[in-house]
């Protein structure tokens, strides 16, 4: 038996990149490598809610008034 056809694709450039949870880009290090990676795109920290002082709530409710204040221009 020969599975080595078995591949799952991944779309894109994206390949080893991590989702940022916040942001929801792939900006961060893949699995344990985005442990602590601070996100370039919203600047959340890849570390839970302590490192970052507000809650991932509070973090994505702001980032979605940055993006829309970007809008205006
Ligand atoms: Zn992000």
């Amino acid at each position: 038996m020969d599975n080595r056809e078995n591949k799952y694709s991944v779309v894109g450039e994206n390949e080893g990149k991590g989702l940022c949870p916040c942001c929801r880009y792939y900006s961060i290090g893949f699995g344990e490598e985005g442990f602590y990676d601070i996100c370039p795109v919203c600047f959340w920290e890849n570390g839970g809610d302590d490192p970052n002082h507000i809650t991932l709530e509070e973090a994505q409710k702001k980032l979605k008034y940055l993006v829309l204040w970007i809008n205006l221009f």
